[in-house]
Parts: structure tokens; sequence; C-alpha cells
């Protein structure tokens, strides 16, 4: 398993399906998803060039990042109970899984406390499953109203997780909708809201999710190998 010659790959495939799209490479931002993996394949990817890494849980995260020498930027993507916030306050620069009002709240006041703004994604639960975090998309509007009013938090798009299908051209439709989505959001004008990110496509997927709009990508195994559950 080589990350360097792995991040190489996904940089070419990231550009390939950017300019199939018409779009500017340099508008889709890598998030490598370390979840999993040790502190050493973290470094190794800094070194590697790659800046910014996501984690889905918090004692995994504050963990790694005590134990990564490296500067890195954290953000943090799995769903996030109120009470674990404060101990991920100020060492992500942006957490992609904002669901829920009280969340938010947290999310303020824990970032208020340290005189910081957290940027946040809104994270929609498009088909609606049972299992995985995110809005109904019906309640997106509301939310994110209710959400523009605290003073520590910068809405800055949506993040979404399509259902699993072997068919990457399968999830097309649920990230066409997370960009419809945004627009609409983005066309209310809601001071404080911008609608300049969607986070969306991951290892098997991203290509079709940059031809749909993707500013960031979530992508792991496919820089670190099969994930293992040490
Ligand atoms: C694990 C995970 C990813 C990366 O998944 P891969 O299939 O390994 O690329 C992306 N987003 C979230 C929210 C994840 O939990």
């Amino acid at each position: 398993m080589n990350i360097a010659e792995n991040l190489e790959q996904i940089h070419k495939r990231i550009a390939r399906a950017a300019m199939a799209a018409d779009r500017d490479p340099a508008s889709v931002r890598l998030v490598a998803v370390s979840k999993t993996r040790p502190a050493a394949d973290v470094s190794a990817a800094f070194q590697a060039g790659q800046p910014l890494f996501g984690e889905n849980y918090v004692q995994e995260l504050s963990l790694k990042a005590s134990s990564v020498a490296e500067p890195v930027e954290w953000h943090f993507i799995g769903h996030l109970q109120s009470n674990k916030v404060k101990y991920i306050a100020g060492l992500v620069s942006m957490i992609h899984s904002l669901d829920r009002l009280s969340l938010a709240e947290e999310v303020s006041r824990q970032w208020g406390k340290l005189g910081k703004s957290c940027d946040v994604l809104v994270q929609v639960n498009i088909a609606g499953e049972k299992t995985k975090s995110g809005t109904a998309a019906d309640e997106l509007l509301l939310l994110v109203r209710a959400i523009s009013s605290l003073p520590y938090l910068k809405v800055r798009g949506l993040m979404t997780m399509p259902p699993f299908f072997d068919d990457p051209d399968a999830a097309r439709p649920y990230f066409a909708e997370l960009k419809r989505l945004s627009q609409v959001v983005g066309s209310e004008g809601i001071p404080g809201v911008e609608m300049k990110e969607l986070s969306m496509g991951m290892s098997g997927d991203f290509e079709v999710a940059i031809q749909e709009g993707a500013t960031l990508v979530r992508v792991g195994s496919a820089i670190f190998g099969d994930r293992y559950y040490g």
C-alpha cells in the first residue's frame, strides 16, 4: 500500500472528472478520510502533499491529532453527539455533519468560548434512510434559518451520503438533488449563510459527485487501503 502513489492517482482522477464537467480541478478539495488508520498514515499522506483529513469519531480524532506532528487540517465528518463537541472545539476547521439545532447550539457555544467561529455543512439525508444521520430534505430550510442566527457558527454548504450502490452512477440523482437543495437554500439569501461547498462523493463514487458539483470529496479506502478495525 503506497499512500503517495494512491494520492497521485486520486488527484489525476479528480482532475479528469472536473475537466470532463468543465470545472476547474482546483475547485475540488480532497478530504483524506483517515478513520481507523494510524497517525503514521496521516503523517505519510501529509508528507506526500495532502493537507486535509477527515475523521468520524471524536475520541479517535483527539488521540490522533495529538500524535500527528505535522500541521494538518482536520474536518469532522461523522455523527456527532452534543456532549462531545467540547473535545473537538478549535481542533477542526469544519464540521460536515451538522444535522440538528441542538447540536448547532452546542457547536456555537463551544467555539464561542474560544472566541472563534466554526464552519459547518448541513448534512441532508436525501433518501430518508433510518440508519443514516442528516436532516430530512423538507426540513432543511427551517434548520438553516434557525442555525443562521447562532453567533459562532457559519453555514458554508451541504453534505450528503447517498445509499450504498455497487454502481456509482446510481448515486448520481442524490448528488444532483443535494446541488439542487443548495441552490434553493442559496436563493433565500439568508444572512450569514453561504452555499459554496458541496461535500459529496467517497472512494466508490467521487468522480460522479464531481460531475454533479462536489467541492469536497471524502475519500478513505482509495488512499489508505481497506479499513481495518484494529
Ligand atoms: C468512511 C467515510 C468516508 C470515506 O469512505 P471510503 O469509501 O473509504 O472512501 C466518507 N465519508 C464518511 C462520512 C465516512 O464515514
